[in-house]
């Protein structure tokens, strides 16, 4: 057994001792659950903590610790715990009665403000999640355009039947996919071209997310748009993680407008939510007056607690001025992190863009999934255990979610964190390093 491996080991044991009510829940919940799971992504070895309960940027777990939510709930949980306005719109939508078999008086209006903040979004439809809303988009690509080729790129996720880690998922939709390489513009250029006459769409995140939060680079997206508007295939952006970038998403940052975006997560103001929409032309479709429509239905697209906390979210809460603040905290955070590497000398790689980061133990910065699966996987997990034991809640793969609750204090805190880590583990990173 390696030294690194005895760290880790050590490190289970650890945390094994301090969580029995969270191996109990799990044990228990294998009876019925697979796993005891009912979510992949939560999943860890030994067993995954059991949350009770959270309030601001603090969670607990079911054996009393206290955490920094530094996971902001994969992006979804932006607003934080417990945010005042979201609750207040929650409770009166909860007062109305819900599940009311009609239209409602709020879904117009969250439309439009979804809208008015994703000008690309002429139009727009809700759907339940952001899997549903890729769904949609990939549909509405292929029933107007005829063809029936989707490129996408290699660690991509874009929900549970579209995800791209390895290259694709044995539960994924039959679309015929064809699978680039992030940030590769001599090799997509090929692709393009050579699938130029059947190519119904482009997916992509204008960020990595999952993947490793890798910003794809921008003349890289450029190439997409220029290509896929020259073949005649439509560009779809998933935003349902960088939406959150600056008040328009990330596509206003680079100055490229797809002909459909996706968006899911924060934008129900932590409710289950999905939109896609975009080009009038395309979601004119969907409108039921006209004699060719085609049907978009979904119990729940326009439930009334969504529709309520996303409203107050999105126009009360997480204004354009609040998203550039959010971003920017997120971007000094980083540059704070980097510094504390580089001082280390550590193998440590800080990558993202605005209030999403995440960690890989490389030498150079990663810019594809490739890169991301050269890191060191001990290392990672490592890190997620010891930053766990000192109050630091993030992803099992080493990503960070900043919720607006997170101020520069708890940034600070983290920072002295990881530092401490790096000096603490400094024999094990520095084996790790290639010679
Ligand atoms: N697209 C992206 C970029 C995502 O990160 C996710 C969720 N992680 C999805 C789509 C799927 O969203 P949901 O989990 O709501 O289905």
């Amino acid at each position: 057994m390696s030294e690194l491996q005895a760290a880790l080991a050590e490190a289970h044991r650890r945390y094994a001792d301090a969580n029995p009510t969270s191996r109990a829940r799990h044990e228990a919940a294998c009876a019925a659950l697979p796993g005891g799971n009912t979510r992949t992504v939560l999943y860890y070895d030994p067993f995954p903590l059991a949350i009770t309960r959270g309030e601001g940027c603090h969670i607990w777990d079911a054996d009393g610790h206290r955490y920094l939510d530094l996971l902001g709930e994969y992006t979804a949980g932006l607003f934080g715990h417990s945010d005042p306005v979201i609750r207040a719109a929650v409770r009166r939508a909860l007062d109305g009665g819900i599940t009311l078999s009609g239209h409602g008086m709020l879904e117009g209006h969250f439309a439009a403000a979804v809208s008015a903040r994703f000008p690309t979004m002429e139009l727009l439809r809700f759907t339940n999640s952001g899997t549903e809303a890729n769904l949609m988009a990939l549909a509405t690509a292929t029933m107007a355009t005829g063809r029936r080729k989707v490129l996408v790129f290699d660690g991509g996720y874009h929900g549970s039947l579209l995800a791209f880690a390895h290259g694709g998922s044995p539960v994924n939709v039959p679309h015929e996919f064809v699978v680039g390489t992030y940030n590769d513009m001599a090799g997509t250029l090929e692709l393009l071209r050579t699938h130029s006459d059947d190519l119904a769409a482009v997916l992509v995140e204008p960020v990595l997310g999952s993947g490793g939060c890798i910003p794809g680079e921008p003349e890289f997206l450029s190439l997409l748009r220029a290509e896929t508007e020259a073949c005649g295939a439509l560009l779809i952006f998933d935003e349902v993680m960088t939406s959150r970038l600056a008040p328009g998403g990330r596509q206003t940052l680079l100055g490229i407008t797809p002909d459909l975006m996706t968006l899911g997560k924060y934008v129900g103001g932590g409710m289950s939510f999905g939109a896609f929409g975009g080009r009038r032309d395309l979601m004119a479709r969907f409108d039921p007056r006209r004699s060719d429509a085609v049907a978009h239905s979904g119990t729940f697209n326009n439930n009334v607690l969504t529709m309520a906390a996303g409203l107050a979210a999105m126009t009360e809460v997480y204004t354009p001025e609040i998203a550039a603040a959010l971003t920017a905290r997120g971007d000094r955070l980083r540059t704070s992190l980097l510094e504390v590497v580089e001082r280390a000398g550590a193998p440590l790689q800080v990558t993202g863009a605005g209030s999403l980061l995440a960690f890989h133990f490389l030498d150079a910065p990663p810019r594809n999934a490739a890169d991301v699966a050269r890191g060191d996987a001990l290392l990672k997990e490592l890190f997620f255990f010891d930053l766990l034991d000192r109050g630091f809640h993030l992803a099992r793969r080493g990503m960070v979610a900043l919720s607006l609750p997170v101020q520069d204090a708890d940034c600070a805190a983290f920072v002295d964190a990881v530092a401490a880590f790096l000096a603490e583990r400094e024999s094990l990173l520095s084996c790790a390093k290639p010679a």
